[in-house]
């Protein structure tokens, strides 16, 4: 990837709109851009990352006026949410997160500008972005414009030149919040609120444009179609991660399978739904049901016990970690440099993931040759390099089962209660289930 500056790499993802709670897709698309930000910075980079907030929208409006409550109220409630979940996964803060309607000034500027220069264009309801100005519209979606005009839905404003014009301005209903601009009272459209903050704290040809693959088309093309229009220029690079299904299905809410993502995170380790992730390709859809999370769960395990058996440092958690802090030696730099090859190469966790469980085989058998020393180089290798894409390994916890969990709740209990008997009996249950039960001053662990 061809950088704007050398050694600096600025990258922007779309961030929610925050009107309900984060589901597993959105999780996902955390630790995709969690791990890609972190994997940048191992290397050395400069990293900005921007992450916008939506804090003004339709759905916003409507939770609001459902709730009797304000639009800010909401927005501000499920930004927390937002933040929480993506504290619970792991997932460092961006650098900044940029909010829609702190940018409605730089908007209405830039409205203006296109209205100036006939790109747009006012009908009953606001104004629309021509997109026929725009040469090369559709480069994103990979289809030239006439295919996309086919396909694209008839809407019920008949004032559109074209179905595929986008809105750049809404006017204000009653009711709604509204700004004051040149053109009208009304409120921005959500494509012209990111290529404004993208551009206003990146800058022009800013390095990479992240988002889900349902934003490339239309979302992605009108931001950058508004970029061109304005004579400014835009990303230079794009990714898009892939979704996640449920069974066969899209994860989303309008599909009625919506499962939070807190759900899940109580269910499980967060690290065993990022070590998931890694093991897909960011494009690729992924499937999270019991089976893939436990399976990855025992995969976590084997990670968790090789922290145990070579007494790895916890590593990583809001710590961005960096190679270069690293000591590399003639057995683990070849696999540092094997390990970079394959992400260098559009993140490929899942190869990369495949190396690091196979140095982590080759860290036991060393061991178990009796070469305790050359099997603790090759774990610490594995530690880093989890590390680098955000997976801290944890010799002291291991991934404990919901039931597990409880059995240990219920016996913290009955210890407080100085109950022995049912104390002793939920821990011959624990052990039943191959835990090791510790008690300490501060509570009962159970490891493997
Ligand atoms: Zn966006």
């Amino acid at each position: 990837m061809e950088l704007r500056d050398p050694g600096r790499l600025t990258m922007y993802l779309c961030g929610p709109t925050v009107y309900d709670l984060p589901h597993i897709g959105h999780g996902r698309q955390m630790l995709v851009w969690d791990m890609a930000r972190r994997w940048f910075s191992f290397r050395g980079l400069e990293v900005r990352f921007v992450s916008n907030i939506t804090d003004i929208d339709d759905n916003i409006i409507n939770r609001a006026t459902r709730e009797g409550t304000s639009e800010n109220e909401v927005a501000l409630r499920y930004e927390r949410e937002w933040f929480s979940a993506m504290g619970a996964l792991g997932a460092a803060d961006p650098d900044d997160v940029p909010h829609a309607t702190q940018y409605v000034e730089e908007m209405i500027e830039l409205i203006s500008r296109l209205l100036e220069d006939d790109v747009a264009y006012r009908t009953s309801d606001g104004i629309y972005f021509d997109v026929s100005r725009v040469p090369d519209y559709g480069l994103l979606a990979g289809q030239p414009l006439e295919s996309l005009r086919a396909g694209a839905r008839v809407e019920a404003n008949d004032d559109k030149r074209s179905p595929l014009d986008f809105a750049l301005w809404k006017n204000a209903k009653t009711g709604e919040p509204s700004w004051s601009a040149p053109f009208g009272e009304g409120r921005p459209g959500w494509h012209t609120e990111c290529v404004v903050m993208s551009l206003g704290l990146l800058g022009e040809g800013f390095d990479l444009h992240c988002g889900g693959f349902d934003l490339k088309f239309p979302h992605h093309e009108n931001e950058r179609a508004q970029a061109l229009a304005d004579g400014r220029a835009f990303a230079r690079h794009w990714a898009h991660h892939g979704w996640v299904m449920v069974g066969e299905e899209k994860m989303s809410k309008s599909l009625g399978n919506f499962t939070s993502l807190t759900d899940l995170l109580e269910r499980t380790d967060a690290r065993a739904y990022r070590l998931l992730v890694l093991r897909s390709h960011y494009r690729s859809p992924i499937e999270v049901t019991p089976e893939t999370i436990a399976d990855a769960e025992r995969a976590l395990s084997r990670l968790d016990a090789l922290a145990r058996r070579f007494d790895l440092a916890a590593l990583c958690d809001e710590h961005i970690e960096v190679a270069s802090d690293h000591p590399w030696d003639e057995t683990t730099g070849p696999i540092l440099d094997e390990f970079a090859h394959l992400l260098d190469d559009d993140l490929n966790t899942p190869l990369a993931i495949a190396l690091l469980f196979d140095t982590l085989s080759s860290a036991n058998a060393a061991a178990d040759r009796g070469d305790y020393e050359e099997g603790s180089r090759l774990a610490g290798a594995v530690n880093v390099l989890f590390a680098s894409l955000g997976l801290a390994l944890d010799g002291l916890r291991a991934t404990i089962d919901a039931e597990s969990a409880a059995l240990v709740a219920a016996r913290e209990g009955a210890r407080a209660r100085r109950d022995w008997a049912e104390s002793d009996r939920l821990r011959d249950e624990l052990v039943a289930r191959g835990w090791v039960v510790e008690d300490s001053a501060t509570g009962t662990f159970i490891r493997r």
